[in-house]
C-alpha cells in the first residue's frame, strides 16, 4: 500500500479507523453492560455509531463512562484476529445476541460468515480493520451523542439506541472538530432562527409547515418585493395562478405519473368517476395556461413569466429540517418560453440574474455548480422523452455552460422528468449541501400542452421552455442567510435595522420626538443592559440619546459589531442609514 493510504485523508483508511472505533466500543458497553444486545455498527461520513438494545438509558455521563472504557481497550493493543465459520457453528457462537443472528439468518446460503476477535470480544464482521486497538488514539475519541434508531430502520422494529462517536489520530485534531461542530450548532437555522423568533413550528399543524414569526415574514417580504423587481426590470410579467388543479391537468404535464407520491392529493387518486384534485408541486402547468390564453406568434416570443408560487411536496418526514426541508414553501418561479435561437441568451439572462441575487445577498462565492443530467441507464419510469431527445437537450445545455464559463460538477439522475437542469448549490452549517437556485431546460412540455407559435415562415411551431427561480424558495434562502451571517443579516434585510436606546426620562422625550418608525427601548433598565439585549437581537444600529445629545440636538451611534460611530445630527445618521439600504451594503 502506498504511504498515503494511511494518512486521514484518505477515505478509506478513515472508514475503517472509525469503523474499528465501532468494534472498540461495543467492547466497551459489553463490558459496563453485559446484558446489551448488539445489533449494527458502521462507520459514517462523520465518524462512526452503535445500535444497541439495552435496558440502561445511555445519558451523556454513562457515555463518558463508556468512552473511558475506551481508552482502556486502545491502551490493551488487542489483536483484531478474522476468523470463518460454517453457518451452525456461526449461530452457536451468537446465541446471545439476538440481532446478530436474524443477520446471520438473512446472509445468502453461499456467503463466507466471517468474525472479528479483539481481546475477550467478538463480532460478526465482514471487516476491514485496523490490525490492532492500540492503533486508535484514545484520547482522541469522543462518544457525541445517543438518540433512538429503529431497527432495520423499520418503525415496526424495536427502537435501539444509536450511539454516535467521532474519532482522530491526534487529539488537537479532536478538539478542532469539536470546536467547529459548536460554531456550527451556534449558526445552525432551526436553532438561532427559533432564538431570534424568526420562525417557530407547532405539532398540531405538522411537521415541515414552519410558521414565519414576524421578523422571518419581514425579511422575506423584503426580498420577494427586491425579486419581483429585479424581474420587471428584466422583462418578466407576473402572473398569479391557482394552488391547486384537477388530476387531469397534472396527467398532461407528467406529475401524476413521475411525481404523485411527492404531492398532496384531495380526493381519491384511483376513482375516476369523481373529480380529484391536488396542490401544486411546481407551477409550470399553470403559467403554461397564460401562454395558451390565445394565439401567439414568433413576435411574443420570447414571454418571460414571473410568480412568487407557493408550493407543495410531500416530504418524507425523516428529511424535514427547519426552514430548508419543508412541505410548503413560496418560491421566485418563472417560465421562459422561447424560440430556438433565443435559447443561449435568455439562459444567461437567467444565470445572470440568480448570480446578481445570490451576490447581493452574501451567499454566491460560497455556491457551487452542478450541471444534472438523466441516468441513460434508467431512461423508463423516471423519464419523460426519447434518448435523442435528452442527448439534444443535454449537448445544447452543456455548450451553453461551456460558452459561459460555468465552472460545474456533472450530476447523474438529477434531472428533472423533462429535462436537464443547471442547479445553483448551498452547504448548510453541518455540510449537508442542497439546491437553492435552478435553471432547467425542456424539449418536452410544450408539446405535451399543445404550446405552438406562429413563426415567421407562418409554420406553427414548437417553443423552448426555460424553468427557473431566481433566489430559489424563500424559506430555504432565510434559513442560509441565517446561517451566513450568524443571524446579524445585513441592515437592508434586517427586520428591525435601528433601535433607540434613551439614557434618562429627559433623553426618553426627545427620543420619543425622533424616533417616527423606529424602535425605541424606553424600558428603565441600565443602558449596558439595553445595548447588550439589542446585541443579542442583532440590531444593525443603535441609537443612544443621552442628556448631551438632548442639548446639542444629536444622537449617539453605535453598530452591532462594537463600533462607535460617535455623535451626528439625525439628518447625518439618516443619509447614513439611506445609503447602507439603498446599496444593500453587507454591514
Ligand atoms: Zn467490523
Ligand atoms: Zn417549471
Amino acid at each position: 500500500m502506498a504511504d498515503n493510504q494511511f494518512t486521514f485523508e484518505n477515505e478509506q483508511f478513515r472508514s475503517t479507523y472509525w469503523h474499528t472505533c465501532s468494534h472498540i466500543l461495543a467492547q466497551a458497553v459489553k463490558r459496563l453492560y453485559p446484558e446489551a444486545k448488539l445489533a449494527i455498527g458502521p462507520s459514517i461520513a462523520n465518524g462512526f455509531y452503535y445500535d444497541i438494545d439495552s435496558p440502561t438509558n445511555f445519558t451523556p455521563e454513562i457515555l463518558t463512562q463508556i468512552e473511558a472504557e475506551m481508552r482502556k481497550i486502545c491502551k490493551e493493543k488487542s489483536k483484531l484476529e478474522r476468523f470463518e465459520l460454517p453457518r451452525a457453528e456461526a449461530l452457536e457462537l451468537m446465541q446471545d445476541e439476538p440481532y446478530k443472528v436474524e443477520l446471520i439468518n438473512d446472509l445468502p446460503a453461499d456467503a463466507i460468515i466471517s468474525f472479528y476477535k479483539q481481546g475477550g470480544f467478538t463480532d460478526l464482521c465482514a471487516g476491514p480493520h485496523l490490525d490492532s486497538t492500540g492503533r486508535v488514539k484514545g484520547n482522541a475519541v469522543k462518544l457525541t451523542s445517543c438518540t433512538g434508531a429503529y431497527w432495520r430502520g423499520d418503525e415496526h422494529n424495536k427502537m435501539l439506541q444509536r450511539i454516535y462517536g467521532i474519532a482522530f489520530p491526534k487529539k488537537d485534531e479532536l478538539d478542532a472538530y469539536l470546536n467547529a461542530q459548536e460554531e456550527a450548532r451556534k449558526r445552525d437555522h432551526n436553532k438561532l432562527g427559533r432564538e431570534l423568533e424568526y420562525f417557530t413550528t407547532a405539532d398540531v399543524i405538522g411537521q415541515g409547515l414552519p410558521i414565519l414569526l414576524p421578523k422571518g415574514a419581514r425579511v422575506i417580504q423584503t426580498l420577494q418585493r427586491w425579486v419581483e423587481d429585479e424581474e420587471q426590470k428584466r422583462g418578466y410579467l407576473l402572473t398569479k395562478t391557482p394552488l391547486m388543479a384537477k388530476r387531469e391537468l397534472y396527467k398532461i404535464s407528467g406529475h401524476w405519473d413521475h411525481y404523485l407520491d411527492g404531492m398532496f392529493v384531495m380526493g381519491d387518486p384511483e376513482d375516476e368517476t369523481k373529480e380529484c384534485f391536488a396542490l401544486r408541486p411546481m407551477t409550470c402547468p399553470f403559467q403554461y395556461q397564460v401562454f395558451l390564453n390565445r394565439a401567439r406568434s414568433y413576435r411574443d416570443l420570447p414571454m418571460r413569466l414571473g410568480e412568487t408560487s407557493t408550493l407543495f411536496r410531500n416530504e418524507d418526514s425523516g428529511e424535514m429540517h427547519g426552514l430548508i426541508r419543508v412541505r410548503q414553501f413560496t418560491i421566485s418561479e418563472g417560465h421562459l418560453i422561447l424560440r430556438p435561437d433565443q435559447l443561449e441568451e435568455e439562459f444567461a439572462g437567467c444565470l445572470e440574474l440568480a448570480k446578481y441575487l445570490l451576490d447581493t445577498v452574501g451567499m454566491l462565492d460560497s455556491c457551487t455548480f452542478r450541471f444534472s443530467q438523466w441516468d441513460p441507464a434508467n431512461p423508463n419510469n423516471k423519464y419523460e422523452g426519447t434518448s435523442e431527445q435528452w442527448e439534444h437537450a443535454q449537448t445544447v445545455m452543456q455548450q451553453i455552460l461551456d460558452d459561459l464559463n460555468v465552472n460545474y460538477e456533472i450530476g447523474i439522475d438529477e434531472a428533472a422528468f423533462y429535462g436537464p437542469k443547471l442547479d445553483v448549490q448551498y452547504k448548510n452549517v453541518f455540510g449537508k449541501e442542497d439546491t437553492i437556485v435552478t435553471i432547467q431546460i425542456d424539449m418536452l412540455l410544450a408539446e405535451k400542452f399543445g404550446m405552438y407559435y406562429t413563426d415567421a415562415d407562418s409554420q406553427k411551431k414548437l417553443p423552448y421552455i426555460i424553468h427557473r427561480t431566481s433566489l430559489g424558495c424563500y424559506e430555504r434562502t432565510l434559513a442560509y442567510l441565517i446561517e451566513t451571517y450568524a443571524g446579524a443579516l445585513p441592515t437592508w434585510m434586517a427586520p428591525e435595522q435601528v433601535r433607540i436606546l434613551p439614557v434618562t426620562d429627559r433623553a426618553a422625550d426627545y427620543a420619543a420626538g425622533t424616533r417616527s418608525a423606529l424602535q425605541a427601548d424606553f424600558r428603565s433598565e441600565k443602558l449596558g443592559y439595553k445595548i447588550r439585549e439589542a446585541q443579542k437581537d442583532k440590531i444593525p444600529y443603535m441609537v443612544i440619546v443621552g442628556d448631551k445629545d438632548v442639548e446639542n440636538n444629536t444622537v449617539s451611534i453605535r453598530h452591532r459589531s462594537g463600533e462607535d460611530l460617535g455623535a451626528m445630527s439625525l439628518a447625518d445618521f439618516s443619509a447614513l442609514l439611506k445609503d447602507v439600504v439603498d446599496n444593500k451594503k453587507k454591514l
